[in-house]
């Protein structure tokens, strides 16, 4: 098969959807790997480490639709892309259909066959593809919030860790899933005095199993969340209801339990956000104040460590892409369930339900 990987042009996105190691691997399998010049030079990959492995490398984005029978890559495309997709050819990518009814159109009439890595599901309702992002997301978390609580950056001033004979900081951690856990991690491998919330007992049980000495478990309650407040000095927001939006954990008027100075870091912005005081900022603009708390709230994390970011998503995509590009995309799904749920537009249709419901399109 040919497989084409442009450069990503959405703004701010410094990822790149397959590393030379990606490109080795297909090659190696008899494939043919177009890459877009440049495409990997903010993700730390040369032209020539990507020709050094068999790579050919195209001069323009349009070039490497032309060629292609499938295209890697990792955002969704945005409008000058969509007329560069044609009929039957495979787009493997965060597509976020149910966001944005332009996208779902424009891949409708262009026919092509759009795999969503965000819906891919193994049988277990886990969703690999989105993983690794929550893993990076969850560990940078803690990495901002600790620098946002420096004084010059409008924080109370404190250490994480602390030193010998000062108190670390205090970490509250609301949800204990990927991001929750990976922060929990950090924090803890930081020094500081963390405590892990959820409302899925069976998930502390096992976070209080498998986290360090200094990290505790709580129970998610208002009450619960109210009590730790006064003597906290960073949040870290990473709930998920799945389908739903994110419950508001901490109001406007808990604001003022806490002291001025503190950081609450929404993760879980992109789904809303779990503090009422949240908006999505930017990595250019990535913090402002309210009632005395710094509130940061980047809805993409991630693409502030394109290097990591993308050898972590790709890690997770190779075996799908090459599943896709050995046996051809009818063929792979029909092997694998997983990845026919990524399946979301084909051959003019929307075939992935909760996209057909959320624009009331045929299913
Ligand atoms: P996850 O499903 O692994 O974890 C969510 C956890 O929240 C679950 O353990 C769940 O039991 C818990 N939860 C649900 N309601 C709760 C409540 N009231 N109190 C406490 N815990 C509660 O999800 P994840 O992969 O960790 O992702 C968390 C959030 O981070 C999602 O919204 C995701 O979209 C977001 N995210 C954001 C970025 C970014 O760049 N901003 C990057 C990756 C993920």
């Amino acid at each position: 098969m040919i497989i084409g990987v442009p450069k990503e042009i959405k703004n701010n996105e410094n990822r790149v959807g397959m590393t030379p190691a990606g490109v080795a691997e297909l090659v190696k399998r008899g494939h043919t790997v177009y890459v877009q010049q440049t495409a990997g030079a903010n993700s730390g990959f040369t032209d020539e480490d990507y020709t050094s492995v068999g790579a050919k490398m195209l001069p323009t984005i349009e070039d490497v639709y032309a060629t292609a029978d499938m295209i890697v890559k990792v955002k969704e495309p945005i409008a000058p892309e969509y007329k560069l997709i044609r009929r039957g050819q495979v787009v493997f990518t965060y597509f976020h259909f149910a966001a944005d009814r332009a996208l779902t159109e424009a891949m409708i009439a262009s026919g092509g066959i759009c795999i969503a890595y965000e819906t891919v599901e193994l049988p277990d309702h886990s969703l690999p593809l989105l993983v690794p992002m929550s893993e990076v997301a969850g560990r940078m978390s803690v990495q901002e919030g600790a620098r946002f609580l420096e004084k010059p950056q409008g924080g109370k001033g404190k250490l994480l860790g602390g030193v010998p004979g000062v108190r670390p900081a205090r970490v509250l951690i609301l949800g204990g899933g990927i991001v929750g856990c990976n922060a929990a991690q950090m924090a803890a491998g930081m020094g500081a005095e963390v405590m892990i919330t959820d409302i899925n007992l069976a998930r502390l049980r096992y976070l209080s199993e498998v986290l360090p000495k200094n990290v505790k478990t709580l129970y998610s309650s208002a009450h619960n969340i109210r009590m730790e407040l006064p003597t906290i000095d960073l949040v870290i927001g990473s709930v998920l209801i799945p389908g739903d939006k994110t419950p508001h954990l901490i109001t406007r008027d808990m604001l003022s339990l806490m002291k001025p100075g503190t950081v609450l870091v929404d993760v879980a912005i992109d789904q809303g956000g779990c503090f009422e005081t949240s908006h999505p900022t930017t990595h250019s603009d990535p913090t402002y104040i309210v009632d005395g708390i710094v509130h940061y709230a980047v809805a993409n994390i991630p693409g502030a460590v394109p290097f990591t970011s993308t050898m972590a998503l790709t890690n997770a995509t190779l075996p799908y892409t090459v599943a896709l590009a050995d046996k051809g995309w009818q063929r792979a799904c029909k092997d694998n369930p997983a990845l026919a749920l990524g399946v979301n537009v084909a051959d003019g249709k929307v075939v992935y339900k909760a996209v057909a419901d959320v624009f009331g399109l045929p299913y």
